[in-house]
């Protein structure tokens, strides 16, 4: 797709979408985020989970936890039982429990604020690094979840399969001006109106650039 086109489309996204902070995100209202060490929890725990599992999950274990140690002194059941909300909270847990002694043993009980060691850490995959980078430590970078590799793919942003895939090409191409909010924009665009089940064309100002409506709609 040429640059132009991807202009027009981050534009009017942008016209359509607000960034979390103009929203009642529940994320950051609830305090999923409000120190690095429950960012990062609260993205592990989210895999594969809905936003409101993830909320239920997250501030039941921070009523009990706030720190690597804490965490550490519960009891596997203790702490499966309170992120049960999650999906796979037994794995979860397990995870949990090795990325904590990681943080102490490796970086103090701090959260390090690099790709590489945030990838090397226990249940810690690309896209929780992404949303860390990004929403933690302020790099301009475009995490990719499921509604963003959907979305991307319908416009013809990119033509992938995998979800790294889609991160490595929408980083590539994306310019500096737009990285900021891409991830939040595409993200509230997929939930609202390019639902995965079947989009809401009718309701979209995307149809002329887009690759899904102008192939397959029109
Ligand atoms: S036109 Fe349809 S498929 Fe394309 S982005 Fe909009 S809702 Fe999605």
């Amino acid at each position: 797709m040429d640059q132009q086109r991807i202009y027009q489309i981050y534009e009017l996204l942008s016209e359509s979408q607000p960034i979390f902070n103009d929203t009642d995100n529940e994320w950051i209202a609830k305090g999923l985020s409000s120190t690095p060490f429950k960012a990062l929890v609260s993205v592990t725990i989210s895999t594969m989970t809905t936003d409101k599992r993830t909320i239920d999950a997250s501030r039941a274990l921070y009523e009990r936890v706030s720190t690597p140690r804490q965490l550490l002194e519960l009891e596997d059941e203790e702490l499966a039982s309170l992120i049960k909300p999650a999906a796979h909270y037994n794995r979860k847990t397990k995870n949990l429990k090795k990325m904590c002694q990681q943080l102490i043993e490796r970086h103090n009980g701090e959260v390090p604020d690099t790709r590489d060691e945030l990838l090397a850490l226990t249940g810690v995959g690309r896209k929780c690094t992404d949303i860390m980078m990004h929403f933690t430590f302020s790099e301009p970078t475009i995490a990719v979840d499921t509604h963003v590799h959907r979305v991307a793919n319908r416009l013809g942003i990119v033509h992938t399969t995998s979800r790294e895939d889609t991160a490595d090409t929408i980083n590539e191409i994306t310019s500096l001006q737009f990285k900021h909010h891409a991830h939040e924009w595409i993200i509230q665009h997929g939930m609202k109106i390019c639902i995965a089940r079947k989009p809401k064309c009718s309701e979209c100002s995307l149809t002329d650039l887009c690759d899904y409506y102008q192939t397959r709609v029109k």
